[in-house]
């Protein structure tokens, strides 16, 4: 019997992925279907099959793409060779990379251009390390958090970098940069890390779940690094965690002598399937909140889609004159939710 959830806050959409799912719902508004995107626009089963459902198809090859269809690219990022092979085939190409993932791509361009060799701490096969690692591939080596370092070489120790996928665990990630430290005293890397603020908010607030429950449940889907992330982080703080994407996962094995239940959502799991765990759990007590800090970032649609949605919205205001000029939706876009978003594409 359960006696109490504790739900962590902050869990779940992050301002990357509100931004990227947002952005889908545009594109499945303003053209006809099927709009394509190039990979998963967030590693979360759900939300994937929502947009299939309303004609969206997912690709992991451009050139399975027909020539003058809408694309989108992923909020993961996408190499230069992707990118400009969407721009040859595509009428409308709106990329949703994160702002954050951005950031690493033109740190790696800059290090690259100034000759460092460059660690890269990610997941081998991830969308995001691919991406970033296409951005010069002969200075860098991919580095998995369990690999250690013998694989790498460096033509100048004196020049060396180290850069990271945004979504590993920071212990992982630590640990990589504690060992590079040592071998290359004159390392060079970014000021904090580049894992970013969602993913170490989220294990911050797991760490605190760590503290009070005996079974932590992270909602998210098996390619999520991130929430892979949450429950190795979860288990290295002593705790029994267990990824699922939806409730019916839940095994009773897992709730046995279990009282108090941790429960968290990678940065891609929506919130309605936090709901439904809390209510397949049924807690005797209810279920609580607990907070460790407030996130407030936001991440503007892409450059793209904003100019695109405005010029359709001044050739309506020139073609009837009884539409006044004014603000218009994207200038409402900060009140507009992910959570919203999906509703609208699945009808709830
Ligand atoms: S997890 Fe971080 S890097 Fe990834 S989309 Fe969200 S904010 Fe951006």
């Amino acid at each position: 019997m359960i006696d109490r959830v504790v739900v962590a806050e902050p869990r779940g959409f992050c301002a990357g992925v509100e931004m990227a799912i947002k952005a889908l719902t545009w594109m499945v508004r303003l053209f006809e279907p099927p709009v394509y995107c190039y990979h998963q626009i967030v590693h979360n089963e759900w939300v994937v099959k929502a947009f299939e459902r309303v004609g969206v198809r997912f690709v992991d090859d451009i050139g399975d793409v027909p020539i003058g269809a809408p694309i989108m690219l992923s909020a993961h990022g996408s190499s230069p060779e992707v990118v400009a092979a969407a721009a040859d085939r595509a009428a409308v190409v709106i990329d949703a990379v994160c702002p954050l993932v951005t950031k690493v791509h033109h740190e790696v361009k800059r290090m690259a251009n100034n000759g460092f060799d460059i660690i890269y701490v990610g997941h081998r096969g991830h969308d995001e390390a691919l991406g970033t690692l296409a951005e010069a591939p002969e200075q860098m080596t991919l580095v998995e958090p369990d690999d250690g370092l013998d694989r790498f070489h460096a033509a100048d120790p004196a020049k060396v970098a180290l850069l990271a996928q945004t979504t590993l665990g920071t212990y992982e990630w630590q640990e990589v940069l504690d060992r590079a430290s040592a071998r290359f005293p004159d390392l060079v890397t970014s000021r904090k890390s580049d894992l970013c603020y969602a993913t170490t908010n989220r294990q911050e607030a797991v760490q605190a779940l760590a503290k009070e429950c005996e079974l932590i449940l992270v909602v998210g889907s098996e390619n999520s690094s991130n929430t892979q992330a949450l429950v190795r982080v979860a288990r290295e703080h002593g705790v029994d965690a267990h990824r699922i994407d939806r409730a019916s996962d839940i095994e009773e094995a897992w709730l046995l002598e279990v009282s108090v239940v941790g429960l968290t959502a990678g940065a891609s799991a929506p919130d309605h399937l936090v709901t439904e765990v809390i209510d397949r759990l049924n807690p005797a007590k209810g279920f609580e909140l607990l907070a460790v800090t407030d996130e407030e970032e936001y991440f503007p649609l892409p450059p793209q889609l904003r100019s695109f949605v405005t010029t359709l919205q001044h050739l309506v205001e020139a073609g009837f004159t009884a539409v006044e000029a004014g603000a218009g939706p994207l200038e409402r876009d900060r009140e507009w939710t992910a959570t919203e978003a999906l509703s609208l594409i699945a009808g709830r």
